[in-house]
């Protein structure tokens, strides 16, 4: 029994990783009714969930849910000294409160970009994040916390991303970086711009040293120098820079 739902969790875990670009820690935004229902079953939060999750968790709230978790007075108290505990993340309700289960969906509006996961009792919430994809449900349920099966609306956005060939968000930012490290996009145009710089200097350090004769004898050898130092430097431009310096020794 323990064993499967070990293995579904870390079957779920490795859609959303694969999918959806979760990694540790895992972020996990709690409500109320979590810490509730955690505290009736003698449910330790903090030990069992990086288990379950197979990673680092970190555990946070808001403090929407913190200010509802207050107002409801005794009966929550327990709930409320857990809650407590939780990192308190940034909401746009700073000013003026919201109820927690409005808070903890705002939490994961435009496609979840922090990755939370969210773990609620509370299903008309849990109806709503399960229409949004990428957002991991977690509940407890007969003494264990579950991580839900992907929603139908997760499993429709990866098939759409599958059968468009769009590439996850996620992918597509390892993919830019892979081509500017095998040298696909940036390189190329940093290399053009240092082979106008090389061409450039030495026409002009030709006019100057014509006009200075008083100075003739000395100036040839340096520019000689710098010439050295650049050919070393760059193999591939050898060809072009042995024309200029000969042009300029035969001038001398
Ligand atoms: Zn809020």
């Amino acid at each position: 029994m323990k064993i499967t739902r070990q293995k579904h969790a870390k079957r779920n875990m490795g859609f959303y990783k694969y999918n959806f670009g979760f990694r540790e820690p895992f972020q996990v935004l709690l409500d109320g009714t979590f810490c509730q229902a955690a505290l009736r079953n003698k449910i330790q939060i903090r030990e069992q969930l990086p288990g379950y999750l197979g990673g680092a968790t970190q555990l946070c709230t808001t403090r929407c849910v913190l200010k509802e978790l207050e107002s409801l007075g005794k009966e929550l108290y327990g709930a409320k000294l857990i809650a407590q505990r939780f990192q308190v993340r940034h909401c746009s309700h700073f000013k003026s409160p919201v109820s927690g289960s409005t808070c903890l969906l705002s939490m994961t509006e435009g496609d979840n970009p922090h990755h939370y996961f969210t773990a609620t009792q509370d299903q008309t919430l849990a109806t709503k994040i399960k229409k949004r994809a990428g957002i991991p449900l977690l509940f407890i349920i007969q003494n264990t916390i579950v991580l839900d099966k992907p929603s139908a609306a997760s499993l429709a956005s990866v098939q759409a991303m599958q059968t468009n060939k769009l590439i996850p968000e996620h992918q597509k930012e390892s993919i830019s970086r892979l081509k500017e490290e095998q040298g696909l996009v940036k390189p190329l145009e940093a290399k053009k711009r240092k082979r106008k710089r090389i061409a450039g200097p030495n026409p002009l350090s030709c006019l100057k040293k014509k006009k200075k004769k008083g100075q003739e004898a000395t100036q040839p050898t340096t520019t000689k120098k710098k010439v050295n130092r650049k050919r070393n430097k760059r193999k591939p431009e050898t060809t072009a820079g042995i024309v200029q310096p000969g042009s300029q020794n035969a001038e001398a």
